[in-house]
């Protein structure tokens, strides 16, 4: 049965963070140095997440994205993965990983029917790999493109777009798709890194990208986004992959979000903005049936902000710097 929210909009998605640790230290997602991880009591264990989603699988969600900090550091992940892909109602799971630890999993995911993979790379030139991620894993990640594409999952590239970093990369990657049947997406830069925002204005929104674009590859055309889309997708004629953007920081997709996230400490968001809506961790701790749960998160579900944009004014009041390995993307 569908689940709908108090605007009307229907929720069918889940972006679950299965850790916040990660063996990257993206310059938009976390500080050099001085990060403090949850302590491992303190995270959802796998147990846990199975339950929650089973529930939420019973409510109507049917896609979930496993994400974190970067999944693949969490030890046994794929024995979770292949009990969430078992569950009842659950038809899509899709991962977002760095692709660091990834290639050894690949066939595995690719038997257990993993619908598709977000490989975040924000630039095909080593250096500035380094730069960006502040250690030198790039040939890792480049290994796990191709095992990716040989092994036929369906490949997302994910680049942040940052000023002064990787704007030279917007070209190369998007010539990627010249080749390979990839889709590759330029994402805003949120100021979503636990120190706050790098820029006093957003420089590379989403139409300064596409101005790039356009003027590179004058033929680009629109091809039609899905319903939920949060990326305003075209392809460059006789390209086989095509190019994404997502705004992620201009919010211009608010109006048909369909999803909700855990993060890794078991709290739920509703809106990628918004400072967490519950404690769904400590309320099944406590010992709470599922009918509990249920009815738990069909409130939160309820009481949903309208965009993005009236979830950080409430979280304004409290003047917290997020990292985007706590909330996962
Ligand atoms: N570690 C995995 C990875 O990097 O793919 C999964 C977690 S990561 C937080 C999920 C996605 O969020 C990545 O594609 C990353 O590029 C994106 N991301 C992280 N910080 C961001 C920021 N400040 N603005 C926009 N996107 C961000
Ligand atoms: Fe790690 Fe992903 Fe954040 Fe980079 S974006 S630091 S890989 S969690």
């Amino acid at each position: 049965m569908p689940l709908f929210d108090n605007h009307g909009r229907p929720i069918n998605y889940l972006r679950l963070a299965v850790t916040d640790r990660c063996n990257l230290r993206c310059f938009y997602c976390m500080p050099a140095e001085g990060i403090s991880y949850v302590p491992k009591k303190e995270l959802l264990s796998y147990e846990e997440m199975i339950r929650l989603v089973r529930v939420l699988a019973e409510m109507g969600i049917n896609k979930v994205r496993i994400t974190g900090g970067e999944p693949f550091v969490r030890r046994d992940l794929v024995s979770f993965l292949r009990k969430l892909t078992d569950i009842s109602g659950i038809e899509e799971v899709h991962i977002t990983t760095n692709g660091v630890l990834t290639t050894p999993y690949v066939a595995e995911l690719k038997a257990m029917g993993v619908a598709s993979v977000n490989l975040s790379l924000d630039t095909f030139d080593r250096q500035r790999f380094r730069e960006i991620t502040r250690r030198d894993e790039f040939d890792r990640v480049l290994n796990c493109f191709h095992s990716l594409l040989e092994h036929d999952i369906s490949t997302k590239i994910n680049a942040v777009v940052m000023e002064g970093k990787n704007t030279q990369d917007i070209i190369p990657l998007t010539e990627l798709t010249r080749q390979y049947p990839v889709s590759v997406r330029f994402i805003e830069e949120m100021p979503f890194n636990g120190e706050g925002s790098h820029y006093p204005i957003l420089v590379w929104t989403h139409r300064k990208i596409l101005e790039v674009l356009k003027q590179h590859y004058p033929a680009i055309e629109k091809i039609p986004d899905s319903p939920t889309s949060t990326s305003y997708n075209y392809q460059v004629p006789g390209h086989q992959g095509t190019v994404g953007i997502i705004a992620a920081f201009s919010r211009t997709f608010c109006g048909t979000c369909n999803r909700i996230r855990l993060t890794a400490q078991g709290t739920l968001k509703t809106c990628l903005y918004d400072q967490g809506v519950l404690d769904i961790k400590q309320i099944i701790r406590k010992g709470a049936s599922d009918k509990t749960v249920r009815q738990t998160f069909a409130q939160a579900f309820r009481n949903r902000a309208k965009d993005g944009f009236e979830a950080e004014q409430q979280h304004r009041q409290h003047s917290v710097s997020e990292s985007m390995s706590t909330i996962g993307g």
